[in-house]
């Protein structure tokens, strides 16, 4: 269902009126984990100001150590929700287990994603198939294209077609960054199927000062739009702080988007 032979021209997702896909890109910014109203309330307005159209943020959170935060949960998707409709920006944020879909739907989640860790959770990917909401399906840490090809392939199954692809980095001998950004992937992508391909270059290189270059990057190689990190105060950040931007950081990476592609 997911092969390009499908669906020559492309899909496009309708996201509460937001269009991604086809020739639409979409910057998706925000912090990587729901905090506070005071925080989602700065975010949210910083990510409007940089004229971007939908909001990320994580109320359930898949931390390597239990002891780390591991999201506010319900009460953060209220934060999130009240701090987004603010600024008119539909929501994205990470279901980690199907027990919490029903959640998701009544709190009118825009976009449910997948993360890296669940990306072969096949009880997840066929639950999330059932329902009529699109899905961000991050690439697995160490996923083969068509591994992740097919995941994707379990959500359409079900009969859900709003899937959205985003390549996060992926692990290789290299330490010197976070992960590795497979920007061949969305030559690849492009090429095998008619899904929207997102970049992350934040959980990618992992350092706020290379998300501009890999924004870039995978902007000019094609990519139907962006997932990035961005906190008000990213210092103070409760969960990846050396990966966001500031409101203002932003605001120029987007500036310079549009030099690159007129469609941003
Ligand atoms: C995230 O986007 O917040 C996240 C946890 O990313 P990933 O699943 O790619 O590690
Ligand atoms: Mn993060």
């Amino acid at each position: 269902l997911v092969a390009r032979e499908n669906h020559p021209t492309g899909t496009v997702i309708d996201i509460r009126g937001v269009k991604l896909g086809g020739n639409q890109i979409q910057v998706i910014a925000g912090p990587c984990s729901v905090e506070t109203q005071e925080q989602m309330h700065l975010a949210a307005a910083g990510v409007r100001a940089a004229g971007c159209r939908m909001m990320r943020g994580g109320a359930f959170k898949p931390r390597t150590s239990p002891y780390a935060f591991q999201g506010l949960g319900v009460t953060g998707l209220e934060y999130f929700q009240a701090a987004a409709r603010e600024q008119h920006l539909p929501i994205v944020t990470e279901l980690m287990d199907v027990r919490m879909l029903d959640t998701f739907l009544e709190h009118d989640v825009d976009v449910i994603q997948i993360g890296a860790r669940n990306m072969q959770n096949f009880d997840l990917l066929k639950e999330v198939g059932r329902v009529n909401k699109p899905v961000i399906l991050k690439r697995g840490l160490s996923a083969t294209i068509s591994e992740w090809l097919m995941a994707a392939e379990y959500i359409a199954a079900g009969g859900n077609h709003n899937i959205i692809l985003c390549e996060r980095g992926i692990r290789t001998f290299e330490t010197a960054y976070r992960n590795v950004l497979d920007i061949t992937a969305v030559a690849m992508l492009k090429k095998e199927t008619h899904l929207p391909v997102l970049i992350d270059p934040s959980h990618a290189g992992g350092k706020a000062w290379m998300v501009p270059a890999l924004a870039r990057a995978a902007i000019a190689a094609g990519a139907d739009g962006l997932l990035v990190e961005m906190h008000p105060n990213p210092c103070e950040a409760w969960c990846d702080a050396d990966q966001a931007l500031t409101p203002q950081e932003l605001n120029e990476l987007m500036v310079s988007l549009r030099l690159i592609a007129t469609a941003v």
